[in-house]
């Protein structure tokens, strides 16, 4: 059920590890384009409102100039050319005029004695103009003009309405426009409006807001009673998007799948190796292997280690540093144990009837010297393969040698039954030689570590020299392991190690293989006396 929980943790981070960078590439990307858009659209709202100012002060400077001449008649034909000359000298204003009862009555362009009908203002502002938004004067049929009216006076200002919205909105669909403030009436516009977009302004001088699926920006003028805005169409969002996504989106794709890998591997290998080695066990992936033992002084083969390897259903062969440690902390270590011991019986049945000087060393961890069952499992071992006084070997780390009386019991059962004991790795704990001897013990292994430093390293060469010193000291048998080179051992034989155990000497093999050289040996040794006989 935990595994479980962890197997769905697992594949929980790996899809966060997935989405999570993508949906934040995607975000930012989307964020990038909404703050260009913005202030894209803030940019048009800007001009617009620009260019109604400018248009607005100089029609309040020329219906101010009008009504400080206080002409005797307002269409009299001296006023009509000051109205002619104003209009001239303004760029924004295409003509100024006189209205008086929804009627033109005279203008800057000439109307000859014919006044036109406007109609009634649209809305009057809070500076007191009236605004006719859509006016069609006989002097130019199918055009529209904007009318702004001082109500005081009746001076107006006629504007064209593509004046203030004609600027460069370039390819996109672009609404521009120009809104009353108080009357929220529209002005002049081009493309769709909403008059939610000016409700948004409040208070504020100006406001970008994403409205409907539209980036709106709407700016409020500082000379007239009006604001000006600009929308674009959401829809142009995901054209801003693709370019930053281009870039952003594989960069979360890779580090997604970068992340989800690290996240499943760590959870492949640290989540489900127990429970991978669990169903090793009962699927039978383990076999053995045999490393011999050589005396080092004959030369002869006089024991075997063994070793297990995990051969995983696709045939790969794990190294046992690679799940001992694993199945020693989850204690699957024992049943591991079990199916070596297993292995060897049935491999080596009936070894020792054969082979009675020969001995098989047997890897155990301190959970095997605390269960009950390892004297039972060695007693059938002992059964299958005939083993006799000194035909079996355990291999104990110091590290397995933990403190109490009960360890150190089963070890003298274990010796008094005819099993020896060694210590694996010796050198490399920090067992105090008080405290080894307290165990009862047969022979030392020194460490592949130490017999590496031969003829390298002169202080740990020291330390082996010490060591071998030791040994003779207690009277154990030494064994040295790791032998790669000649050079080493020359030094343990000159030095009176008694064994010996390297890839020099002989690789871990199959029992067979294993056999097959001890059968040879004895017929070298047998062939000459036969012949002598
Ligand atoms: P170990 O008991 O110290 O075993 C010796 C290791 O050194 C073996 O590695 C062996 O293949 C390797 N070796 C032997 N000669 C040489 C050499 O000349 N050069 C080099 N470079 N290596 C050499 P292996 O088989 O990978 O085993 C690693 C460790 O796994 C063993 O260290 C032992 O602690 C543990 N182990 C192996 N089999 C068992 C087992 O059945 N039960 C338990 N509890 N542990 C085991
Ligand atoms: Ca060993
Ligand atoms: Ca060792």
């Amino acid at each position: 059920m935990d595994q479980k929980v962890s197997a769905l943790v697992a594949i929980f981070l790996a899809v966060v590890a997935i989405t999570a960078p993508i949906a934040t590439s995607l975000y930012l990307a989307r964020q990038q384009s909404i703050a260009d858009q913005e202030s894209h659209v803030a940019k048009l709202a800007q001009d617009v409102l620009r260019r109604t100012d400018r248009t607005s002060e100089q029609l309040a400077n020329a219906l101010t100039a009008l009504e400080t001449t206080a002409a005797k008649s307002p269409c009299s034909p001296d006023n009509v050319r000051l109205m002619a000359q104003l209009a001239l000298l303004s760029e924004q204003l295409q003509g100024i005029g006189y209205v008086s009862d929804d009627q033109l009555l005279c203008a800057s362009f000439g109307m000859g004695d014919s006044p036109a009908l406007v109609g009634p203002a649209d809305y009057r502002s809070a500076d007191g103009s009236d605004v006719r938004a859509s006016v069609e004067l006989p002097i130019s049929p199918g055009t529209r003009f904007i009318l702004v009216t001082r109500a005081s006076s009746g001076y107006t200002g006629i504007i064209h309405p593509r004046l203030p919205l004609d600027i460069l909105a370039d390819g996109f669909a672009a609404s521009l426009g120009i809104v009353g403030y108080s009357s929220q009436k529209v002005m002049d516009a081009s493309g769709f409006f909403d008059p939610s977009w000016i409700a948004a302004l409040g208070d504020h001088d100006k406001v970008e807001i994403i409205h409907d699926h539209y980036v709106v920006s709407v700016h409020r003028s500082k000379v007239g009673d009006y604001v000006a805005f600009a929308a674009l169409p959401a829809v142009s969002l995901w054209d801003g998007i693709r370019r930053p996504a281009a870039f952003l989106l594989p960069m979360g794709v890779i580090a997604g799948a970068l992340l989800a890998y690290v996240v499943l591997h760590t959870a492949r290998s640290q989540l489900s190796l127990p429970a991978l080695l669990r169903a090793a066990v009962r699927n039978d992936e383990f076999l053995v292997e045999y490393q011999p033992v050589i005396n080092l002084q004959t030369g002869e083969w006089v024991g075997a280690e063994a070793l297990v390897r995990w051969r995983r259903p696709g045939g790969e062969i794990v190294c046992p540093d690679l799940f001992i440690p694993v199945a020693e902390d989850t204690g699957v270590i024992c049943r591991i144990t079990e199916r070596v011991l297993d292995l060897i019986g049935a491999q080596a049945n009936g070894f020792f009837t054969e082979w009675p000087g020969f001995h098989f060393a047997i890897n155990i961890s301190s959970a095997d010297l605390q269960s009950d069952r390892l004297a039972e499992l060695l007693k059938r071992l002992a059964d299958r393969t005939g083993a006799c006084s000194g035909n079996l070997v355990l291999e104990v780390t110091e590290r397995g040698l933990i403190k109490g009386e009960k360890v150190k019991n089963r070890l003298r059962e274990l010796r008094t039954g005819g099993v020896r004991i060694v210590i694996d790795d010796f050198g490399t704990g920090f067992s105090s030689l008080s405290y080894l001897k307290s165990f009862e013990l047969d022979a030392l292994k020194i460490d592949k570590s130490f017999v590496d430093a031969i003829g390298i390293d002169a202080a740990t060469s020291h330390v082996v020299f010490h060591l071998i010193e030791m040994a003779k000291g207690l009277k154990l048998e030494l064994i040295a392991e790791g032998i790669e080179e000649e050079s080493q051992l020359a030094y343990l034989r000159r030095h009176g190690v008694h064994h010996g155990q390297g890839w020099l000497l002989g690789k871990p093999m199959p029992l067979s293989e294993l056999l097959r050289h001890l059968r040879s040996t004895r017929e070298n040794i047998e062939a000459p006396a036969a012949l002598l006989g």
